[in-house]
């Protein structure tokens, strides 16, 4: 019982790591696959000084690189890069 137990949090630590992993090569490659906003936490709303429009991934008017779907140039999510 113990055991199951403890697989079963490796299992579910191992699946978390592997998200963050995607979300890591996503961000870097030219990605032919696009993340769903839910997992970098898109907002429709900037943070703080953040928001899409200063982001390098950001393509006007209104898409991302590595983030599927519409995108306000006024939103945010996890994956924000500074453009320099
Ligand atoms: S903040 Fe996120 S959704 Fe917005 S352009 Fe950057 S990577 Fe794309």
């Amino acid at each position: 019982m113990n055991n199951e137990i403890k697989t079963s949090r490796r299992t579910v630590l191992c699946m978390g790591g592997a998200a963050v992993a995607a979300v890591g090569v996503a961000t870097r490659a030219s990605a032919q696959q696009k993340i769903d906003k839910a997992m970098v936490l898109y907002q429709d709303k900037p943070k703080e000084d953040q928001q899409c429009s200063k982001c390098l991934h950001f393509q006007p008017p209104n898409a991302c690189a590595i983030v599927a779907g519409t995108i306000s140039p006024t939103g945010w999510c996890g994956a924000f890069a500074p453009k320099a």
